[in-house]
């Protein structure tokens, strides 16, 4: 048995060094495993004759058997074609050919049987079928074709000849080569368990099913593998991580925590906010350490969980932080913070990149001595000369800034890595959690505190401006702020300024009797801080900007949020930035601006905006008409999106049984060494091995 990653392409029967260069460079193909593995697209059923008569407008690929009658020229230079009428006693259809004339009336005869395939069109009551496929008759057996596979290929290539017939004809001759020897990649156990057909099996009717019942079942075999190994790989890690590193065991609730209860929570927490806080208590009390992802959309009340997470913490006798992805953001729960604890005697610090000199020498020696308890801050924290006496929690706020290597950093901040608390607005669903942080057992803050106006969303053409801006004129005199927003044109960044600078413009000569700020991504750090503090502090009434302003900025008086060319941006952006509003007593709106044309994709995606509030809704939304690998924090994982047949956004239900599955495996097993599963390690390990992304999780 040879082994087929090793086995290069070039040598296969059909394919020679040019080709191989072909298939490296356009399909990324360089073995005859990576061949196996390029599936089909689609499948067309060959299995089933049709009748010319039958044929109506709306048909798809079907197959006629009968002769050609005659052939015909038709027109002059580039709308010359050659047609040929053909029939099968039923009734006439023509052929029509807009290339390779001379070649075709060379190889096809009158009078003869043929098997023509293609997909009809009926105009002015004439059946029409364009370059459709023709074979002999008597070469084609048809009960044994069943679905014939169709493969993506580039333009380079179907200008070389490989398109999806020629990779069809590699497809057939590497089964020729293997001859049913694929070796097995699931443990038997599991293959039988489950009722999965082999592998071999999966693989050949994949690209060669004789009916939809073979290929369902061999899809079904290839998603279940594909998303037991993701789930596997994330599963074992996590086990390993446990069995490593022990975490601190938080015994007990007391003083801090139970006089913070009692006497200074400004309100009633919501029952979602009470089962996240049971949830982290239990889980900071096994022994094991925390690594909790916390949801909860915008104005869910995440601040106070993380709070009072950090307050068990400290009433245990450890020291908490806190980041923030930047300044204006960390300063802001740094002055929530020191509000909620007033009293307390709770020494609170707050660290950053502008904090210098003096102050900092104080903050970090108060961080040694464990005198400072809690800790707010940037990345500045990360930073090597920041040591604490005994750090037992951290939480990590808006988690799609701060990657994976930087949770990692902060294990090494004490002798045992401490609890991580990663808090996120940006709703993910479920599925896709369970493959991006896999590792990450996950929190939801499903409701809002009580006495919240639902925002109003409305979408507007942007030839009703001066409606808006009457409405803009009138939230303004009632004391509420307003920001506006414009997408950032990722090819140039020039586009994206302009787009901005004339936006500011038209804001400015339409109401100059209010100030304005203006807000990018390519301002500096401090200059942007500086112009979004004065916005905060109410020194501006508009405040128009690029995206930069999407992630957690609290002004709790701005009460709306107008988004131009909504139509360019994605479902769960625009609710990240229609949270920006929303925050006060009063009601709030958001409106989306669109020109008046509109694809149907996007006028769905504002129609769902303008329905609901709820993020989750949003997000499955999202990952529906957009897939998984645009929605927001998944290009840094990567990972989910090497699947090759499975789909997240479809298979979720799928997902969650193999990860059960998965989960089984690795507590019954949790040193990865019993035999029935020998298959299964070797396995995942050559997946690691291979797979960039695999090797890349911590
Ligand atoms: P986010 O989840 O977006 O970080 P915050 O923690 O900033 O939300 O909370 C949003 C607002 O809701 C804050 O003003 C906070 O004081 C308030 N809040 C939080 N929890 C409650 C509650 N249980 N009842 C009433 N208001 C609450
Ligand atoms: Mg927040």
């Amino acid at each position: 048995m040879f082994d087929l990653k090793t086995r290069d392409i070039k040598y296969l029967q059909g394919v020679g060094p040019q080709r191989a260069t072909m298939l490296n460079k356009e399909l990324n193909i360089f073995s005859l495993h990576d061949l196996l593995y390029y599936f089909p697209y689609k499948y067309v059923d060959r299995s089933r004759l049709y009748l010319i008569r039958e044929i109506n407008g709306n048909m798809p690929y079907i197959q006629l058997k009968g002769q050609i009658l005659s052939f015909e020229t038709i027109g002059e230079g580039r709308q010359k074609r050659l047609v040929a009428h053909f029939s099968d006693g039923t009734g006439v259809a023509d052929l029509v050919w807009f290339q390779g004339i001379k070649y075709l009336v060379g190889k096809y005869k009158a009078h003869e049987e043929y098997i023509v395939f293609g997909k009809p069109t009926v105009f002015n009551g004439r059946i029409n079928i364009a370059h459709p496929d023709i074979d002999q008759a008597k070469d084609l057996e048809l009960s044994t074709m069943g679905l014939q596979p169709y493969y993506n290929t580039t333009e380079k290539m179907k200008r070389s000849g490989l398109n999806s017939h020629a990779l069809e004809k590699l497809m057939k001759n590497a089964f020729a080569l293997l001859q049913d020897s694929l070796p097995e990649t699931l443990s038997p156990r599991l293959v039988e368990r489950y009722h999965l057909i082999s592998l071999n099996e999966a693989i050949r009717a994949i690209h060669f099913p004789q009916n939809p019942d073979q290929l369902r079942n061999a899809q079904y075999r290839l998603k279940f593998e594909e998303l037991f190994y993701v789930q596997l790989n994330i599963l074992r890690y996590t086990k390993d991580r446990q069995r490593k590193y022990r975490g601190f065991c938080f015994e007990r609730v007391g003083e801090v925590f139970n006089t913070f209860y009692s006497q200074n929570l400004p309100f009633q927490l919501t029952g979602a906010q009470k089962r996240v806080i049971k949830e982290i208590r239990k889980d900071v009390g096994s022994g094991r350490q925390m690594n909790r992802l916390l949801q909860g959309d915008v104005g869910s009340g995440k601040t106070l969980v993380a709070l009072m997470s950090m307050l068990i913490a400290l009433d245990n006798g450890y020291q908490a932080c806190m980041m923030a992805p930047t300044e204006i953001l960390a300063a802001q729960h740094y002055e929530t913070i020191t509000n909620l604890l007033f009293g307390m005697n709770v020494r609170v610090e707050l660290l950053m990149g502008s904090v210098k000199g003096k102050k900092r020498e104080e903050i970090l020696k108060g961080l040694l001595t464990g005198d400072v308890r809690i800790l707010i801050g940037t990345h500045a924290v990360l930073e090597d000369s920041v040591n604490f006496a005994s750090l037992g929690m951290v939480i990590i706020d808006e988690q799609h800034r701060f990657g994976v290597a930087q949770r990692a950093k902060l294990w090494g901040k004490n002798v045992c890595p401490p609890h991580v608390l990663v808090m996120t607005a940006t709703p993910i669903p479920r599925t896709l959690a369970m493959t991006l942080y896999g590792d990450l057992d996950v929190s939801v803050i499903d409701e809002l505190p009580p006495g919240r106006k639902p925002i109003q969303t409305i979408h507007q053409f942007d030839n009703r401006r001066p409606l808006l801006y009457a409405g803009i004129r009138k939230q303004i005199e009632e004391g509420r702020q307003v920001y506006i927003v414009y997408p950032l044109i990722k090819e140039s960044e020039k586009m994206d300024i302009k787009n901005l600078e004339d936006g500011y413009e038209l804001i400015c000569a339409e109401f100059p009797q209010y100030r304005v700020s203006k807000v990018h991504g390519q301002m500096k750090p401090a200059e942007k801080d500086a112009e979004m503090q004065r916005f905060v502090n109410g020194e501006t009434q508009i405040m128009v900007a690029t995206t930069v302003i999407e992630v957690g900025v609290n002004v709790p008086n701005a009460s709306v949020m107008v988004i131009e060319n909504a139509e360019r941006f994605g479902l769960s952006q625009l609710h990240q930035l229609r949270g920006r509003v929303g925050r006060g007593a009063d009601q709030s709106y958001c409106i989306l601006v669109t020109n008046y044309k509109l694809s149907e994709e996007t006028r769905k995606r504002l129609e769902i905006m303008v329905q609901t509030n709820d993020g989750f809704e949003i997000a499955e939304a999202d990952l529906k008409l957009r897939g998984p690998g645009d929605l927001e924090g998944t290009q840094q994982s990567g990972m989910a999106f090497d699947l090759k047949i499975a789909d997240i956004a479809r298979d979720g239900q799928l997902l969650q049984y193999v990860r059960n599955i998965a989960s089984q495996i690795v507590d019954e097993d949790p040193t990865g060494t019993a035999p029935e599963n020998e298959i299964l390690w070797k396995q995942l390990q050559s997946l690691r091995k291979t797979n960039v992304n695999w090797a890349a999780i911590s």
